[in-house]
């Protein structure tokens, strides 16, 4: 049972493939930077951009696009959002700060932070940055904080909790949905509603489920219709993100590889993962149970067509969404994440060692450990590329682990076993494209003190890169 390794062939852009074929410009790359090292495209990042905005622009109601931060941290993506015309959705104070620092507008910054302290409070006031609000004791500190700088609080109201055939989807963010009228009548009734600008509702669903989004909507204007007839004045729904991205060439890959696996937990054929990992699936009295617990890598539904189907989710009435929104003059946002990244970004590792354990594996060592390349998911699918520094045509194919710079038994940077045309060596270059949203360092730590990763970005698409078309952290 020799290569027969199941496939995921990533969906690649140009300007990656000339960075993974030119092996002088990594070398020279590693010896500026270290390794590793994360490359972002920053106009693949502003064609994101634009296509939510075209998809948008076709109807009828007002619209506005914050890029979640929190997906990816290098700075310089910031200033590719406010020039592509959109905002910035901030998750900690000093993303805000960033905001803040670089003087944007701040119609186009909002706080999401899931914990807000004062400091944060403060700054978004001050600032006047609407403030996302999820619960009781923020109101508070807000009416407290803006009495003292004696400036209204612009706020959106979070709310969770929406009913989906039959079930509640539960969470641990926001008002619940079924409560969060009775609060507000309670809450607005005095004076205290002077300190506030009541202007939005939202929300963040987790999972990728445009009818869950859709039915959330239309629960959100029913409450908006409510409550603005009892004298509230809410112009906007946030949706916040969770828009699918598409990572694979193919399907029929994706489908394949997770027959694999199964046949591979089940022992009816040679693993395929480090220590023959099920990804979530286990085998209890000899079948397999349990879900892949990974991203979905493979989708046919992807940005802005996820977007468009989400919009024309019917309520009872056969109302479609955007006919609503349209209607009731309610702008929708938008706070997407990690589907802005799509293609905006690679990250590259140099090899350091070639063994073969007690098993007979190939482990290539790599300069670069665990948190550089972890997903909040299993694992992370796509086949990475190598850069040979002296490619022999004659070789034969490997079979390899990569292995990672921590001292656990864990540290394996991908769970999949790949199959490479030749055994790579010391100085060659492994390279995992399609990183940028949450994959490259949203995990990073700097355990064994080891320095986090240079992020770098280009801001043309070249056929040829020179060093010099690396910019730094601005
Ligand atoms: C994480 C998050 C997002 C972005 O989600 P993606 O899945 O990356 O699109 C948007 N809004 C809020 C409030 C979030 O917590």
């Amino acid at each position: 049972m020799k290569n027969n390794l199941p496939q995921l062939e990533p969906l690649t852009s140009d300007w990656m493939l000339n960075i993974i074929q030119d092996t002088q410009l990594q070398k020279e790359l590693f010896e500026a930077y270290q390794s590793p090292l994360n490359i972002h495209n920053l106009p693949a990042f502003e064609e994101n951009c634009k296509e939510y905005q075209k998809v948008l622009s076709t109807y009828g109601f007002k619209s506005k696009v914050f890029f979640a931060r929190k997906a990816n941290k290098f700075k310089n993506l910031i200033n590719a959002a406010i020039s592509s015309g959109i905002g910035v959705d901030t998750a900690s104070f000093r993303e805000l700060e960033q905001g803040v620092n670089l003087q944007l507008n701040p119609d186009n910054l909002i706080s999401t932070a899931a914990i807000k302290n004062r400091k944060l409070l403060k700054l978004a006031i001050s600032n006047r940055v609407l403030i996302v609000v999820d619960n009781e004791d923020e109101l508070d500190q807000i009416f407290e904080i803006s009495q003292d700088l004696n400036t209204k609080a612009k706020i959106a109201i979070r709310i969770s909790g929406f009913e989906y055939k039959g079930n509640k989807l539960m969470s641990r963010f926001g008002f619940d949905v079924d409560a969060v009228e009775e609060m507000m009548l309670h809450y607005f009734k005095d004076s205290k509603r002077q300190q506030f600008n009541v202007e939005g509702f939202h929300f963040h669903l987790d999972g990728y489920s445009t009818g869950q989004r859709g039915e959330a909507l239309h629960q959100t204007l029913d409450l908006l219709e409510k409550l603005n007839i009892q004298g509230f004045n809410f112009s906007f729904i946030d949706i916040g993100g969770g828009i699918l991205m598409n990572y694979l060439k193919h399907e029929t890959q994706w489908i394949e590889f997770q027959k694999h696996l199964k046949d591979a937990v089940l022992g009816n054929r040679n693993a395929i993962t480090y220590n023959n990992d099920g990804l979530g699936f286990t085998i209890r009295n000899g079948t397999v149970e349990g879900k892949l617990a990974t991203y979905p890598y493979y989708n046919k539904q992807s940005k802005g067509s996820f977007l468009k189907k989400l919009l024309g989710t019917e309520n009872k009435s056969h109302k479609p969404v955007y006919q609503r929104l349209e209607d009731l003059d309610v702008e929708l946002r938008l706070e997407p994440g990690r589907s802005l990244l799509n293609q905006v970004g690679i990250t590259a590792a140099r090899v350091v060692h070639r063994k073969i354990d007690a098993r007979g594996n190939h482990l290539i060592g790599l300069e670069m450990n665990m948190s550089q390349l972890k997903s909040s998911s299993a694992d992370f699918l796509l086949d990475p590329f190598v850069g040979f520094q002296n490619p022999r045509p004659d070789a034969q194919p490997v079979e390899v682990y990569f292995t990672g710079a921590y001292c656990l038994e864990r540290d394996v940077l991908l769970k999949r076993k790949i199959e490479l045309p030749q055994l790579p060596e010391p100085g060659d270059t492994i390279i995992f494209v399609n990183t940028a949203g949450y994959m490259m360092h949203f995990f990073e730590t700097e355990a064994h003190l080891f320095e986090r990763a240079i992020n770098l970005a280009v801001a043309e698409n070249k056929t040829r890169y020179q060093i010099a078309d690396f910019e730094e952290e601005s």
